[in-house]
């Protein structure tokens, strides 16, 4: 196999869903946030008053990105903390109204898990199934709504398999029966248009790392008016809501990227969607046993997901690493586990299908060429797994 050895000099990042590198914009205005303006946004003085300046000018760059008003934006420390935030906060706010949660099958383990620790405290959630492109059917969110939801969260899109959610068709009928919706618009941010306003969307995670800002900062924006409890009780940050002394460098990154990605965003994504159909097609074309997951049209433009019969995601993503590509199976949070994706499965993958899946998410850095390697080593790299593979027919020995 020494023609697999040809390594490239510059290694490939295909996992922008995992995370991104912060741009030289951004750090350029994070850096003096740590050392001249280093004032604390609470204090008086100052040093501090431009500090509150700097996080205030963030708050309105969020909230221009997304359609909102500087003071429904709330800065966490990623998307993590937002979902949770939101889900735990509707759900304290709205104890006496009712005890149900409507979600999905496919959401990431930060709004799952927060539903799941709600379940033992009582709660009662409904995980809607997907279809087999991992779309959400506003039906059948009507359908689960009853007198004691509180809350509908559905992701705007998938962090595994790309696949965009109707979210506006999900926010019209949760209003009709009075329940706010919740959207984790983590991967959707830059990606796809976000408007809450048109999009009827009453709280809404976002997180900088996943557009070119640092890592551990986020936001929740919260609709005015929407019933929700504190996160974090202490000082009087972020409106007495989020207590706690405000990462001003991260919030600081977090407006740049955003402002960025969403002005970029028309003239990047078609450039993005045009080196993932080559992928999609190229892939399809030279590999057999081989199928795209989630939707073939409603896709987050640099996502793509497939899956190959006969080998372990985890062995191809060992010789992709040895051959200088960046590649992950599903979400980086699971990769760690053996167990096959939640979201694959949702979609109703047979496991020996799901255990096979490769996710190559692009960035603004990939280019042609990064596309062509891929292409050009990847069919090598499956034949001689499935050379490898207990599981694989004949043909394939
Ligand atoms: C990455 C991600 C998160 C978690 O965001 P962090 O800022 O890493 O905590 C949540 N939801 C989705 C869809 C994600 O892709």
């Amino acid at each position: 196999m020494n023609s697999m050895t040809d390594r490239r000099s510059r290694p490939v990042y295909m996992d922008h869903a995992a995370t991104t590198p912060v741009r030289p914009e951004v750090v350029e205005e994070m850096l003096p946030c740590f050392s001249e303006r280093f004032g604390n946004p609470s204090s008086i003085y100052a040093l501090a008053r431009e500090a509150r300046v700097t996080l205030e000018k963030a708050r309105g760059q969020v909230a221009t990105a997304i359609g909102a008003r500087p003071e429904e934006i709330f800065f966490t420390s990623g998307g993590t903390e937002a979902d949770n935030w939101a889900i735990k906060g509707v759900a304290a706010a709205n104890k006496k109204k009712g005890d149900h949660i409507v979600t999905s099958s496919i959401e990431h383990h930060a709004v799952l898990h927060a539903c799941r620790a709600l379940e033992k405290q009582g709660y009662r959630v409904t995980y809607l199934p997907v279809d087999e492109f991992g779309r959400v059917d506003p039906a059948a969110v009507e359908e689960a709504i009853t007198d004691k939801t509180i809350l509908v969260s559905v992701m705007a899109a998938n962090n595994e398999i790309g696949t965009i959610q109707p979210v506006a068709a999900i926010a019209k009928v949760a209003h009709d029966r009075g329940v706010p919706l919740h959207t984790d618009a983590v991967q959707a941010i830059g990606a796809i248009p976000i408007d809450v306003d048109s999009m009827g969307i009453d709280l809404l995670a976002l997180s900088a790392h996943k557009f070119g800002g640092p890592k551990g900062t986020g936001a929740l924006y919260v609709r005015r008016g929407t019933r929700i409890g504190t996160f974090m009780d202490g000082g009087a940050q972020e409106r007495g809501r989020r207590a706690g002394t405000e990462n001003v460098p991260g919030i600081v990154g977090l407006g740049r990227a955003i402002e960025l990605a969403t002005a970029e965003m028309p003239q990047k994504a078609p450039r993005l969607a045009a080196m993932r159909d080559r992928l999609i097609q190229g892939l399809l074309e030279t590999i057999p046993d081989t199928r795209l997951n989630g939707h073939p049209s409603e896709r987050l433009a640099n996502n793509v997901n497939v899956a190959f019969r006969y080998v372990e995601g985890e062995s191809i993503l060992l010789m992709l690493d040895a051959l200088g590509i960046a590649a992950s199976t599903g979400s980086a949070c699971t990769s760690a586990s053996l167990e096959p994706s939640h979201v694959l499965t949702a979609c109703g993958l047979p496991p020996e299908h799901a255990h096979g899946s490769l996710r190559l998410t692009l960035g603004p850095r990939n280019t042609e060429e990064d596309v062509d390697y891929v292409l050009s080593v990847l069919p090598r790299v499956i034949e001689r797994l499935r050379k490898m593979s207990p599981l694989s027919p004949e043909r394939y020995a």
